[in-house]
């Protein structure tokens, strides 16, 4: 998860820390992970705290740490030698909070601007400032006042929502950590199409009865009543202006954007989740507004999406908007394969899901109606069984394929002029034998060096050493592999699964191996996890995440959904392996052995033989 990483010096007892480097900025937390290694042997400690050392001198340890500058003092001795580093590192203040004064903490203000907004769209506004105070916002145009509550103090620290152990006792972040007076409140936008809003925020402190009590419900937090009664000190109201106003756009006429990327994501909010992948230039869709760099499109009636600025063209006015009807709809057979065609004039953004337990797949089509008055069926086919069409919402046209294959191996969605083509692939008959199957292996990593282990070895090194194996071990059973890299050459990430796209790959494996965020306890987070993004992968990812629980002696981190580049692509199986971590000393050691490599090869061919006798 980190780069890594230079050894700081070599003494004595060669005592060298990979991890962290000096002058380094870490996360804000309280305790965190330092590795490295020494003359086998060596006793270590850090900070007066003892660290085990593995046989082959590697050493961790995770030790409690202080807010600003720090110091880490590495002491190694063995019989009359001593060897010494020392780290220093920098982890943030915590969040700053005071009570000395009503104020508005710099760049805090949302929504972020340029903002264009429709009337009646609801929009947050939010801001940081003294904590347990009354605040409120006006639109200076209407006169409108929109309340604004203090949240519960929020975690600075959000790795531990998947990392950690459920047990809080064990958790990452101490309430030092909490943030506090961050005021939240929604604003529904007046109907004033055309006009500018201007926004003021407004502070000020309650009555002390009022502050003690919004304390009390924190008890986490340890103020003393006399930094308390200050607040209330203070007179007046505390104020800030947005510097610039919220635009409302018109109702008339509608604007166009267009998708110049080709494989443009629509996400759910800005910066947020994906609600669509992979979508292909050329669609058109209405812009429902703006929030910095994020452009806000109307999907359907009550389905909104939002895209980078840099992803769209905006369409001069009077351009053809989106809107069209859906009248036939037909199947073509091919070899192992289905293609369900779509006449959608002009090109509208889509969606694909999945549902494997009622072996349907499903495509919806935003800005889109229906008319569909025929749907014509390729009797060569024999994988669909019905297509069913509906109108959940305006403008959300809905198909569910219902397919007569067992299971569904991948697919491929994409326009070929107005024609929306999702081509369905069959899955290999079940069986166990690999014999012409064709895998396209990743090794993760490089020219970055991915996670660093203790004694120096790179995650990129330890990854490709465990394809070549798995590479070697799949032909053995009379696969064909490609490898995405068979050295330590640089190549994109984005690269990554296109090689096995335009390979036609049928299973994609990324090898992996991990380490953790600062402030996680990796003495209680570690060993194997397997990830997938698509259902379709989520039985392969068992299969193997089981296969490797069986066969290799390390703990059990977890099987993920997980959004990751390589596993987002459609038309095959694809899973990103975390064979072990490098950054526990133990099995960093493991990965430089021929053995444990072939353990996880073997583990994974396994799990992949054991996912293709099975079907659902
Ligand atoms: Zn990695």
């Amino acid at each position: 998860m980190f780069l890594g990483a230079i050894a700081i010096k070599a003494g004595p007892l060669d005592l060298t820390v990979v991890y962290p480097v000096n002058e380094q900025r870490l996360q804000p937390v309280d305790s965190t992970f330092i590795f490295g290694s020494v003359e086998p042997g060596s006793n270590v400690s850090i900070n007066g705290s003892h660290a085990a050392v593995h046989k082959d001198g590697g050493w961790l340890a995770f030790v409690p740490v202080q807010p600003g500058r720090f110091e880490f003092v590495v002491r190694a001795q063995k019989n009359q030698k001593i060897d010494t580093a020392t780290v220093v590192v920098n982890f943030p203040d915590p969040p700053h909070f005071s009570l000395d004064s009503l104020y508005f903490l710099p760049g805090s203000l949302e929504p972020a601007f340029p903002l264009w907004v429709r009337p009646d769209d609801r929009i947050f506004v939010a801001f940081s400032g003294t904590p347990f105070c009354h605040a409120f916002c006006v639109v200076e145009n209407t006169g409108d006042t929109i309340p604004m509550a203090e949240l519960p103090p929020q975690d600075y620290y959000a790795g531990r929502s998947i990392f950690d152990a459920a047990d809080s006792s064990r958790r990452a972040t101490p309430d030092s950590l909490f943030i506090l007076g961050i005021y939240k409140g929604v604003l529904t936008v007046p109907d004033c199409d055309g006009d500018e809003l201007n926004l003021t925020y407004h502070l000020f402190p309650p009555p002390f009865q009022q502050i003690v009590q919004r304390v009390k419900s924190h008890p986490d937090i340890d103020l003393l009543p006399l930094q308390l009664h200050k607040l209330t000190s203070f007179a007046g109201i505390c104020t800030k202006s947005q510097p610039s106003g919220i635009i409302v756009l018109p109702d008339n006429p509608i604007q166009v954007v267009e998708f110049k990327d080709s494989l443009t994501t629509i996400r759910t909010g800005p910066g947020q989740g994906y609600l669509c992948i992979f979508q292909p230039a050329g669609i058109r869709a209405e812009l429902a507004g703006r929030e910095g760099p994020w452009v806000k499109l109307k999907l359907s009636d009550y389905q909104y999406g939002w895209v980078p600025d840099t992803a769209v063209i905006f369409l001069p006015t009077g351009s053809i908007a989106p809107g069209a009807y859906i009248r036939r709809i037909r199947t073509v057979g091919g070899r192992n394969s289905v293609s369900v065609n779509v006449d959608v004039s002009p090109t509208h953004p889509f969606q694909v899901l999945e549902d494997p337990e009622a072996n349907v797949m499903m495509v919806r089509f935003f800005g889109v109606s229906s008319s569909t008055d025929w749907i014509r069926y390729d009797t060569a086919d024999t994988m669909i069984d019905h297509i069913v069409w509906s109108q959940p919402e305006p403008g959300l046209y809905e198909l569910k394929i219902h397919l007569a294959v067992e299971r569904l191996w991948g697919y491929d969605a994409s326009y070929v002029g107005n024609e929306f083509q999702l081509n369905i692939r069959e899955a290999p008959s079940a069986r166990r034998t690999l014999l012409g199957l064709r895998f396209v292996i990743d090794p993760g990593h490089s020219p970055d060096p991915g996670a660093v282990g203790p004694t120096g070895l790179t995650e990129k090194e330890a990854n490709l050493r465990i394809a070549l194996r798995l590479k070697k071990d799949l032909e053995r059973e009379g696969a064909q592999v490609i490898l995405t890299r068979s050295d330590s050459s640089a190549l994109p990430l984005y690269d990554r699964p296109k090689i096995a796209v335009r390979e036609q790959a049928d299973m994609f494996i990324s090898i992996h191996n991990n380490a953790l965020p600062e402030g996680t306890n990796p003495f209680v987070n570690n060993g194997i996890s397997v990830y997938y993004y698509h259902p379709h992968s989520a039985a392969l990812a068992r299969a193997v995440h089981d296969a490797l629980i069986d066969e290799l002696d390390l703990p059990d981190f977890g099987r993920y959904y997980g959004n990751l580049a390589v596993s987002r692509p459609t038309q095959y199986p694809a899973i990103l392996v975390e064979c072990a971590f490098m950054t526990i000393p133990e099995q960093e050691a493991l990965l430089k052995t021929d053995k444990f490599r072939k353990n996880i090869s073997h583990a994974v061919i396994e799990g992949i033989k054991d996912f293709l006798e099975s079907q659902p």
